[in-house]
Formats: structure tokens, sequence, C-alpha cells
């Protein structure tokens, strides 16, 4: 029987996300076969899918946790309000936890989505129950962040920001198009969970599956076979930890997949 007592789950994460889930898939399917989705419903999917993304891979990401590159103001604003779009916490939260998972990649103590903790763990389940309790608001890694007053600015009001883009873009495009039910299905439900999942699955699946990959990789390198190498291999300097990471990239380069 297992003895370890389980830290306190949090409501509003599950909330959150079985809400979502359910609206996203029952909720979609039974509006779908009543009133129809237009051409536009789609069209407006796609986008806010791309920038919740982009957000969160570019900004929240390259940018803020690996500090790969500098930005304008305004495309940082942009991220600002497309990573409280894509509900993943503040991007102070998020490269701080992005931090620690570098630096201690694989170590179930505290790595907070470490892969070696299974597939449910490293996918959803760090952030159903109070796992980083103790460093939830520790920002000591993200001393450099905390002079942006971009991030600053998107951390003070992270809850309003993701209140009115979750709610007020497809509230607006329903207003627009005469379906504010569609829209908020669409572009608020369905895109969420879709926008959520792809991003865990490179905690949860893809993370498992590199660390599978990683003997058939090696072998194919080894007998010079490069265009694998290439494809699933590149190797970039994470400016947080000084250490080398290893990147998977897909499609020339507009996934990336942090093998860390
Ligand atoms: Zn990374």
């Amino acid at each position: 029987m297992d003895t370890v007592k389980k830290p306190p789950v949090i409501w509003l994460n599950v909330t959150i996300f079985l809400g979502t889930f359910i609206l996203a898939t029952v909720g979609v399917v039974w509006y779908g076969m009543v009133e129809g989705y237009s051409a536009a419903h789609w069209v407006w999917l796609v986008i806010a899918f791309v920038f919740c993304g982009m957000s969160i891979t570019a900004g929240y990401h390259r940018l803020w946790s690996h500090k790969t590159y500098q930005a304008h103001r305004s495309l940082r604003f942009l991220f600002a309000i497309g990573g409280a779009f894509a509900l993943q916490n503040s991007a102070l939260h998020w490269s701080s936890d992005h931090r620690v998972h570098h630096k201690h990649v694989d170590n179930n103590d505290k790595d907070p989505y470490s892969a070696k903790r299974g597939f449910w763990y490293s996918h959803i389940g760090w952030m159903l129950r109070e796992y980083q309790a103790e460093r939830y608001e520790d920002y000591r890694n993200c001393r450099d962040l905390q002079k942006d007053s971009i991030v600053m600015w998107q951390h003070k009001h992270y809850v309003l920001l993701a209140l009115a883009t979750n709610f007020g873009i497809p509230l607006a495009l329903g207003l627009w198009y005469g379906d504010v039910l569609g829209f908020l299905l669409i572009v608020g439900a369905l895109r969420l969970v879709l926008s959520h999942h792809t991003t865990f699955f490179i905690n949860s699946l893809a993370h498992i599956w590199a660390l599978n990959l990683t003997p058939v990789k090696t072998r194919l390198e080894t007998m010079g076979f490069w265009p694998f190498s290439l494809l699933v291999r590149v190797t970039t300097t994470s400016t947080t930890s000084s250490s080398t990471t290893t990147a998977m990239v897909f499609a020339g380069g507009n996934l990336i997949l942090p093998n860390g």
C-alpha cells in the first residue's frame, strides 16, 4: 500500500482542465449537431491556436526562459497577451519552473515535471496537486526577468489578463459574427484544450519518446545517417544552466521540443 501522503489537490486547476475538456468535447459536438459551425469558426480557431502556441514557444520558452534572443517591446507585449490567453501561468512563473526543470532534468525530487515520474504526472498530474508549494513564489532564478517591465506587468495582472483574453476574445468574435456560444466553444474551450495539451505533450509524450528514441538515434548517428540526426537533434546552448542541452526540432524548426 502507498503510505506516502500526497499533497492537497488544487481544485481550481482540476476544475479548469476538466471543465474545458468537457466543453471542448461534449459541448463542441453537441453545438455542432444542433447549430453547426461556419468557416469563420475554424479560421479563428487556427489563428488563436497559433497565437497561443507562438507566445509559449517563441515567447515563454525561447525568449524568456532561455534568453535565446532579444525582442522589441511590442513583440514582448504580444507574447504576454498570448501567454495569458494560453492560460499557462505568467511568463515569470513559467520561466522559473522551466529553468528548474532544465537544471534538474528528470530528477524526480526537483524537476517540476520529471518525465521519470510517468506519463500522467509529466503531462498534467504535476499541476493538479501542490507538489511545488514550498517554491511556488520563489523567483530567484529569474532575477533577469524581473527587470523586464512587461514580464512584471503581466505577472501582476495575470488573472485579469487571462480572464479578459479567454472570455473577451471569443466573446468579441461571437458578437461580430452573431454566434456568441459557438465562438466561446470553438475559440474559447476547444482552442484552450488543444493549446494546453500540445504544450503538455512536450513534457510527457515527446520527452518519454525522446528517451526511448535515444538508442536508435545514437545508432543512426554512429552510422552517419545525418538527415535523421538533423531532423531529431539540434544542439542548443542553455543560458540558464550554462550547459549544453539537446532539443528536438520538427518541421524545419517551428516546433521546438526540449529534451530537458
Ligand atoms: Zn527549454
